[in-house]
């Protein structure tokens, strides 16, 4: 796969524009996205599965309207947690019938909105839901599509957190459950049985724990069969892992030429929920060292983005690329790149390699998913804006944050108040 993000003449690019350029232009931190790297993702999924499935983008891996709009405008569906992500992507011109709503904790609230927007399936993660589902439905009379979200018990080898479809994670159906679920399902009003699904972690680097999961449900489609029940899609979730370092995940033609094998004649559509393989290594985050500062012990350098801005290393011990902007003769050491917050995890990579000087511009690699989106307003740090590239021109599709925008919402309490001590 061709990178969107390479040196010319040793100054990084983002496809055609220059990133100390845009740096200096927009400021840093800044997280510059490339659609170009994005459209090449989503098509390598739409290519794999052709007409026998359909790819709905993960919303949660990178929720931002520019990002959310051009896949959109490529035909992508989405698969959504949360009725804010519901708004983005209708905001985003994304069409409701190709969004799948997953997640444990669905309010009232968002299954009427959704059941109103006309959202093609809700993966079902509870016989609670169901029953919730089912009332929201009559209510607004109509009739909803649902896909019941299974656990298969299988193990992804990957990170404690982000490995979810182990029997004591807190996501989908136990698979022992499963036909009670259904066949209640099935005999509900305002309910009509479209489909099955799982998603069994993130940062998967195998396809075996994929035809896990799908032998596993493959079995529950013959015993719902026997019951009644015939399905239109299986949903195999997302979890496709990237290169962050040496890691070397199967192509998404690969897993899906081994999943639809398995699905054999069987006219079962798949859904692929794909986040991370779609957006990480189509974003960057430009950082710029602030300082060096070397205490016999170690060698840091503090850069202007911390992990308000990049939770990632903080929270997963996630191993991030970070490489120089402009690729300069210096003599190298190793450093750890430690953001301003004050917490000792604050950091974005340690113990590297690089020849680098206050001032310079570090470019952290595969910062396209599970990235901006984590990021918060922990020590009152504006966070940063988000720059969409397409070959020579370059968008904000998000603004840096002000600190207006940090107070907005936020007023003095007032202790003369009659009631106060
Ligand atoms: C997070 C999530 C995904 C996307 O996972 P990636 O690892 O980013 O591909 C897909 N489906 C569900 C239900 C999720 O929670």
């Amino acid at each position: 796969m061709s990178d969107f993000f390479a040196y010319k003449e040793g100054r990084l690019c983002a496809e055609r524009l220059d990133v100390a350029e845009l740096a200096a232009r927009y400021g840093t931190p800044l997280y510059i996205y490339s659609a170009a790297a994005l459209s090449a993702n989503l098509c390598a999924w739409q290519t794999a599965l052709g007409e026998r499935g359909a790819v709905c983008y993960a919303v949660k891996a990178n929720s931002n309207l520019g990002v959310l709009s051009l896949l959109a405008a490529r035909g992508c569906g989405f698969d959504i947690v949360s009725g804010g992500e519901l708004e983005r992507v209708l905001a985003a011109g994304g069409h409701p019938k190709t969004v799948v709503f997953s997640g444990v904790g669905k309010t009232v609230g968002e299954l009427r909105a959704a059941l109103r927007a006309g959202i093609g399936c809700f993966n079902l993660e509870s016989a609670a839901e169901l029953e919730m589902l089912n009332e929201a439905a009559g209510a607004l009379g109509v009739q909803a599509p649902v896909a019941v979200r299974l656990n298969p018990d299988v193990n992804a080898n990957t990170h404690p957190y982000i490995a979810t479809g182990l029997r004591e994670n807190k996501f989908g159906i136990d698979m022992a459950q499963a036909r009670e679920v259904y066949a209640r399902a099935r005999d509900l009003p305002h309910i009509r049985v479209l489909g099955a699904g799982c998603h069994i972690g993130s940062q998967l680097t195998e396809i075996a724990p994929f035809e896990a999961a799908l032998e596993r449900i493959l079995h529950l489609v013959d015993a719902l069969a026997a019951d009644g029940i015939e399905l239109e899609h299986l949903d195999i979730g997302g979890g496709l892992g990237v290169a962050y370092r040496d890691e070397s995940p199967p192509a998404p033609a690969d897993l899906c030429a081994a999943l639809l094998e398995r699905l054999g004649g069987q006219r079962l559509r798949l859904v692929v929920e794909p986040g991370r393989s779609i957006a990480a290594n189509a974003g960057i985050l430009v950082t710029q060292v602030l300082l060096t500062k070397q205490t016999g012990v170690k060698n840091f350098a503090v850069v202007d983005a911390g992990m308000n801005d990049l939770l990632r290393p903080a929270l997963y011990q996630a191993w991030m690329r970070i490489i120089p902007v402009l690729d300069q003769p210096r003599p190298a050491a190793v450093w750890d790149i430690v953001g301003p917050v004050c917490e000792s995890g604050d950091f974005l990579g340690k113990d590297r390699t690089l020849g680098l000087a206050a001032g310079d511009l570090l470019c952290v690699r595969g910062a396209g998913a599970y990235s901006f989106c984590l990021s918060s307003n922990y020590n009152s740090r504006s966070r940063a804006a988000e720059l969409m590239v397409c070959g020579e021109r370059a968008q904000i599709v998000r603004q840096r944050e002000t600190v207006a925008d940090l107070l907005r919402g936020e007023c003095p309490f007032a202790l003369d108040a009659p009631q106060c001590a």
